[in-house]
């Protein structure tokens, strides 16, 4: 995984560079051609301009032979049997003044077998009078009644030259040949002052005219030994040694070049005509490779700085990207260390909160106690003075012998120890645990124990007890002392809520389900707060004030009802005051249950 990772950039760079490679190699190429196709269209350009100067300079000269073959004096030279020197004097004269006139290198007449008789250089040391030129082709060709055109170095002078022959007619015949000799070096001049490569081959494929020197008289093709016995035969080149030009062919960019001498050149050849002569142009493609390179060059240069560039780039990005993770850690870490100080903040408030809800509660236990303390000591010390009052009375009666009168007394404080009794009774069953064995309990018995239990507040808060008790005998699992203690609760409450009323009346309601009993004790109090419903079973919680409730009651009596498996429900009765209602899963009769009630009852 590591690895390919690593390889992955790697990859891809290699994959550029080869790619950049591959662009640079076909742009060059591409460069190739085009220059190419620009220098062939060059080199055909310059062709057909040096195929026009050979042409002109050719055609210059090319009817002096015609007009000199009907020259008088010449045609009399050539008829005459017998040399006439004076003729001979005038001709070469004349033959002079054409030459200097037309430029041509050498004007001469040849009889009919070949010897010349008059010449335009017959002064000079290099004179052809005299000499015999009939195996030179053009005078064969002129005594065949053809014009003859030829290149040959000079046999006499070794001057190359150009010879343009015409045959001299009479009505017999041919009697001779006018010959006009042209130096072509002026070309050969032109062309390498032009620093250019032309040169012209014959039928042979031999350069006789270049602008190389160094080319002349060497054969593109090799010669056969045919052509070579004939060249020598005709003495066209005198001694001049005849080799081969290395040419050798290859392609650029496509295109086929020659290599001569090391150096490629683009060749163009078009032919002259009459006679069979070509004319080749050779333009170097040195410009094309250079012109390459320098594509390469760029190429490599371009592809260089955008590597470069994308390397530095991606080192710029990886340096933002390493300092952007360095500056989130960083973020991250102050965080860190801002959430460490808020947890250790809040684990500090928590544990004052909870140092202050202990003390709270310890407060509230106490405060309980003491409100429990006080209402205990409110509802036994009434009674404590009462039987006081009474034994003082009752000593006093004693004292003066009315003993008949100490019965009332008597009976008051047996009530009042009575009464004493009942609270300190209450107040165990508050203290009571849950029996640790439930047992079917009739409810018609809990509840009238409990109006019984009640009997004395009712009596004295004039409190009306109505109940509404179906015939049958109805049974819940449960614990009779306990459930009397819950039903005392709801009377104790309801008898408080009714203190300022006129009329104080509490019914109790029996209703059965199918499973269940329903049990709704009802008053005609205040009603409760809608708000306070909810913290009804909140230990500690009550409304009353001046020590006349400990907020116990509810509270204890929820834990019994759902001990039992029942729901205890308040509310608000429509018609007013307060209403709980008090559900509990139904039982079947204990086979002992009525006998155990009936005892108690007894
Ligand atoms: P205490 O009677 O000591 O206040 P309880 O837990 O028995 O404690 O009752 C809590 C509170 O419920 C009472 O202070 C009272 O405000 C409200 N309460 C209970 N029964 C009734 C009722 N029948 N009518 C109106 N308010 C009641």
């Amino acid at each position: 995984m590591r690895s390919s990772m690593i390889r992955g950039p790697w990859l891809s760079w290699f994959i550029s560079v080869l790619l950049g490679f591959g662009v640079i190699w076909l742009a060059s190429y591409w460069v190739g051609v085009f220059t190419l196709q620009e220098l062939r269209e060059t080199t055909r350009e310059r062709l057909s301009l040096y195929h026009g100067t050979v042409i002109g300079a050719l055609d210059k000269y090319r009817y002096l032979p015609f007009v000199l073959s009907r020259d008088e004096d010449i045609r009399q030279l050539l008829s005459a049997s017998q040399g006439n020197q004076e003729l001979v004097s005038a001709i070469n004269i004349s033959l002079d003044a054409t030459n200097l006139k037309a430029e041509s290198d050498v004007v001469y007449v040849m009889d009919r077998f070949g010897t010349t008789l008059a010449s335009s250089n017959w002064k000079e040391s290099v004179s052809f009078v005299g000499h015999n030129y009939a195996f030179r082709p053009y005078f064969k060709d002129a005594m065949a009644g053809k014009e003859g055109r030829f290149f040959a170095l000079g046999t006499v002078s070794g001057i190359p030259g150009f010879y343009m022959s015409h045959p001299v007619r009479e009505k017999s015949g041919i009697i001779g040949v006018v010959v006009i000799k042209v130096n072509l070096e002026f070309l050969q001049q032109q062309w390498r002052e032009g620093g250019e490569t032309v040169f012209i081959t014959d039928k042979n494929s031999v350069i006789f005219l270049s602008s190389k020197a160094e080319w002349l008289y060497k054969s593109l093709q090799p010669i056969s030994q045919e052509s070579m016995t004939q060249i020598r035969s005709v003495r066209q080149y005198g001694q001049a040694k005849l080799g081969q030009l290395k040419t050798r062919e290859h392609s650029i960019a496509g295109s086929s070049v020659t290599e001569i001498d090391k150096r490629d050149f683009l060749v163009s050849t078009l032919d002259i005509g009459f006679p069979a002569w070509a004319l080749h142009y050779l333009y170097p493609v040195a410009l094309v490779r250079e012109r390459q390179q320098t594509t390469f060059v760029i190429g490599l240069v371009l592809m260089t700085s955008f590597l470069v560039g994308a390397l530095f780039l991606r080192e710029r990005r990886l340096k933002i990207i390493s300092s952007r993770r360095a500056l989130e850690a960083e973020k991250i870490k102050e965080i860190n260390i801002q959430l460490e100080q808020e947890i250790t903040e809040r684990r500090r408030s928590e544990q004052q909160l909870r140092a202050a809800q202990d003390g709270l509660v310890q407060a509230g236990k106490l405060a309980a106690l003491g409100q429990m303390s006080a209402a205990i000591a409110h509802e036994i010390n009434q009674p404590i003075a009462a039987i006081r009052t009474f034994v003082a009375s009752a000593n006093l009666l004693l004292k003066r012998g009315k003993t008949q009168e100490l019965d009332n007394s008597l009976q008051q404080i047996t009530f009042l120890t009575e009464r004493m009794g009942a609270i300190t009774g209450q107040l165990k069953t508050f203290a009571r645990k849950a029996p640790t064995k439930l047992a079917p309990v009739e409810v018609h018995y809990v509840l009238s124990r409990a109006i019984g239990l009640m009997q004395p507040l009712f009596s004295r808060e004039q409190v009306r007890i109505k109940t509404h008790l179906p015939s049958e005998k109805i049974y819940i699992t449960g614990d009779e002392i306990r459930l009397e203690q819950v039903f005392v609760n709801l009377f104790r409450n309801a008898t408080d809520a009714m203190s300022g009323k006129d009329q104080k009346e509490i019914s109790v309601y029996l209703d059965l389900n199918q499973e269940t009993v329903v049990i709704r004790v009802r008053d005609n109090g205040t009603g409760m707060n809608p708000e306070i419903i909810e913290q009804l079973y909140d230990p500690f919680f009550t409304t009353k004030t001046n020590g006349d409730g400990i907020g116990l009651g509810l509270s204890i009596s929820y834990g019994i009802v759902t001990d039992l498996g029942g729901e205890i429900l308040a509310r608000n009765h429509p018609s007013g005051g307060a209403e709980f209602t008090l559900s509990f899963p139904l039982c079947d009769a204990p086979s002992n249950g009525h006998q155990s009630n009936e005892k108690q009852r007894n």
